[in-house]
């Protein structure tokens, strides 16, 4: 995976040998982008979004990958969240935002 086509989109701040991938705040984006941006990067520093959903714990196969990832070195691993339906960063048009 490169990280180039999402740059600017995305932050990537760093705590000892953990690295997050964080989805930018952009003045020029429309507010719900940026209402939806704020959210995600606030559920992904806290672990819950304002409305109330929560990063859910690894199943046991990705604990695996992640064991193996880190003993090969370092990984990339999603985490997903089921945002209420009115949620801001349960929109589907901000993966387009940070990917584009
Ligand atoms: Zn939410």
């Amino acid at each position: 995976m490169t990280l180039e086509p999402m740059r600017g989109a995305l932050d990537l701040p760093c705590v000892g040998r953990i690295g997050l991938l964080l989805p930018v705040v952009r003045d020029a984006d429309p507010p719900h982008v940026r209402e939806g941006q704020a959210r995600r990067r606030l559920t992904l520093l806290t672990s819950e979004c304002p409305c109330g959903a929560r990063i859910a714990p690894p199943n046991r196969p990705a604990r695996r990958a992640m064991k193996r990832d880190l003993a090969r070195g370092g990984g990339l691993w999603e985490v997903r969240v089921q945002h209420e339906p009115d949620c801001p960063a349960g929109d589907p048009r901000l993966d387009e935002v940070t990917s584009a």
